[in-house]
C-alpha cells in the first residue's frame, strides 16, 4: 500500500511525499481508514511506529473543510491529550508538518509556565489543542477553552498517564468533550485501567493492534 491508496487530501499527500514517505506504517495502514469513516479506535501501538501520524494525517484531512480561510474565525476542532510536554511539541510538529499547505493552526498547552501567552493564543483561535492533563483542566475550568465545535479527541500514551497519575482529569477531559465526538485512544499496553476507559468513553471502537 502507498500513501497515495489512501483518499487524502492532495496538499496532505504534498507534504507526506516532501516528508519522503511513501509507505503508510502498518499502524498508519490500519487506523488511517478507519479514522477516515469516523470510527473510533483504540491503537495498540509503541512510540516508533509511526502512530503519530496514524492520528494526525486523518485528522487533518477531516478537519480541513472546515478550518477553510485563514481568515475564518478558528474554533478548536481537535484536542490531543498526552502526558508531556516533550510529546506534546513533538505532536504539534507532526500536525504542522502534514497540514503545511492547509491552514490549520495548532497550540500546546502544558504546566509550569506562565499561563498568559498560552490564553493570548487560545484567544486568536486555534484548531487543533495538544495539551497535557492538568494545564487543560486549569485553562477549561478558567473559561478560556470551549469545546462547543469539537469533532476529535485523542489520548495518547494512555498507559504513560495511567502511571503518572493522570487518569482522572483524563476521564474529567473525556466527560467535558461533546457526546458526539471522535474519540482516538493509542497506548502501547493495555492494563485493565486503559480498557475500562476505553469501554467507558469510547463508542463500539475497533481496536488496531501492531
Ligand atoms: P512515532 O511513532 O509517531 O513517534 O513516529 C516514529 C518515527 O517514524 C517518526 O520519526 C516519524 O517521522 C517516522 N514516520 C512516521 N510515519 C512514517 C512512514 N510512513 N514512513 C517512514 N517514517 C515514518
Amino acid at each position: 500500500m502507498q500513501f497515495t491508496d489512501l483518499a487524502l487530501h492532495r496538499s496532505i499527500l504534498e507534504a507526506i511525499k516532501e516528508k519522503g514517505y511513501e509507505t503508510p506504517t502498518e499502524i498508519q495502514q490500519q487506523a488511517i481508514p478507519e479514522i477516515l469513516k469516523g470510527n473510533d479506535i483504540v491503537g495498540c501501538a509503541q512510540t516508533g511506529t509511526g502512530k503519530t501520524a496514524a492520528f494526525a494525517i486523518p485528522i487533518l484531512d477531516i478537519i480541513h473543510p472546515i478550518v477553510g480561510s485563514a481568515k475564518k474565525r478558528k474554533f478548536i476542532r481537535s484536542v490531543v491529550v498526552t502526558p508531556t510536554r516533550e510529546l506534546a511539541m513533538q505532536i504539534q510538529e507532526n500536525f504542522d508538518e502534514y497540514g503545511k499547505y492547509l491552514n490549520t493552526r495548532t497550540l500546546v498547552l502544558y504546566g509550569g509556565v506562565n499561563q498568559n501567552p498560552q490564553v493570548d493564543a487560545l484567544k486568536e483561535g486555534v484548531d487543533i489543542v495538544i495539551t497535557t492533563p492538568g494545564r487543560f483542566l486549569d485553562l477549561y475550568k478558567q473559561g478560556f477553552i470551549s469545546l462547543d465545535q469539537m469533532h476529535h479527541l485523542v489520548l495518547d500514551e494512555a498507559d504513560l498517564m495511567l502511571d503518572m497519575g493522570f487518569i482522572n482529569d483524563v476521564k474529567k477531559i473525556a466527560k467535558l468533550a461533546p457526546e458526539n465526538r471522535q474519540t482516538l485512544l493509542f497506548s502501547a499496553t493495555m492494563p485493565f485501567e486503559i480498557r475500562v476507559l476505553a469501554d467507558s468513553f469510547l463508542k463500539n471502537p475497533k481496536y488496531v493492534i501492531v
